[in-house]
């Protein structure tokens, strides 16, 4: 609970300038089409990347030599709260192409975001004076419904709102019950969005996973987590965000080992690294997985997951939105958390 409390400190604070973390970047930035020469291009292997008009195309443009060094697609945050840290310049200079915002009042889903790729829950469906109306929330947060049709109507008048998947809280205190949890899934399905649940403990995982979600907003923190039920659905990392404990850790493994996709995110908002967050690969890491797999984690997989079609992979007609990086990061995943240059759209936002 303390990331969420946390935040409403944060709800009344002022944007920062944006400034990339590189620096420095502006002076020097190649303009127009450019093809980014001499590196490999994890995947592809040693190919000559072009950026036409934003997109990855041929290779006439403007050479950039990046002999000796890697490049991956930019990364997708699944789990972040914009509303609160209003920063979606420095996310996107610290490599994030895309985010998953999943909590926010419903006037936010209609708002540019800046140069990312957006999808957004809006406000949480929860029971009257439920978490987190009872909280950091009452101003927009959550949603109160009092039963089915009305949990059904919540999700219709989102997704008509713009939002692009729906989030239940199942945090303790007054909760939906069981069959307005299920008319929110129904009826989500039936637009073609999906369910994320923020379910900490075991029961309240395991309940979900009963109830047809499709997504746990967090790892959970329970020892008793029963990782099976969640075979076939998905799970956001967020090891960060909760100290990243080693039961933690051992439940994310656990879910991965059966079946449930992984998919990268931070809780930005709650923790307050923009762009691709070294202590979260760190921890993942931690958490035995590979960088095959971390990468995985952070591009192609939320990007299938999600409908993010023209990110998570570099090949022609997608964004050329990437990452170049001083070591390999199937071998040394902590690159990824320290991008030599990142572009966006085929702009070069950052580079050091
Ligand atoms: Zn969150």
């Amino acid at each position: 609970m303390l990331p969420f409390l946390l935040a409403c400190a944060h709800l009344e604070s002022t944007p920062s300038d944006g400034a990339p973390a590189g620096g420095g970047a502006a002076e020097s930035a190649p303009t127009g089409d450019v093809v980014l020469t001499g590196a490999t291009v994890v995947g592809r292997g040693r190919v000559d990347l072009g950026f036409v008009d934003g997109r990855v195309g041929d290779t006439t443009g403007t050479p950039v030599d990046e002999s000796g060094r890697w490049i991956v697609p930019a990364f997708i945050d699944s789990h972040v709260h914009l509303a609160y840290l209003p920063e979606p310049e420095a996310m996107a200079a610290g490599g994030v192409a895309g985010v998953v915002d999943l909590a926010a009042p419903v006037g936010f889903l209609a708002q540019s975001h800046g140069p990312l790729r957006f999808l957004g829950a809006g406000p949480m469906i929860t029971a009257p004076a439920g978490y987190p109306l009872n909280s950091w929330g009452a101003a927009g947060y959550g949603l109160g419904v009092v039963d089915a049709p009305e949990a059904a109507a919540a999700v219709d008048a989102l997704v008509d709102a713009g939002a692009g998947l729906i989030k239940v809280p199942l945090a303790g205190g007054p909760e939906l019950d069981d069959a307005a949890f299920a008319a929110v899934v129904a009826q989500a399905h039936a637009r073609g969005v999906k369910v994320a649940v923020h379910a900490l403990d075991a029961d309240s995982a395991a309940r979900a996973a009963g109830l047809g979600a499709d997504v746990l907003a967090h790892t959970p923190v329970d020892p008793a987590l029963d990782a099976s039920a969640w075979k076939g659905r998905a799970v956001i990392s967020t090891l960060g965000a909760f100290g990243g404990s080693t039961t933690t850790r051992a439940n994310l493994a656990a879910l991965r080992d059966a079946g449930a996709t992984v998919l990268y995110g931070t809780d930005f908002g709650n923790t307050r690294t923009p762009g691709v967050d070294p202590d979260e690969i760190a921890l993942l890491m931690e958490a035995g997985f590979s960088g095959a797999e971390i990468l995985a984690a952070g591009t192609s997989t939320p990007a299938t997951f999600w409908g993010f079609t023209d990110l998570g992979d570099l090949t022609p007609g997608k964004a050329a939105s990437a990452l170049v990086l001083d070591a390999d990061p199937l071998v040394d995943p902590t690159t990824l958390g320290r991008p030599v240059e990142v572009w966006i759209d085929g702009q070069r936002v950052a580079a050091r």
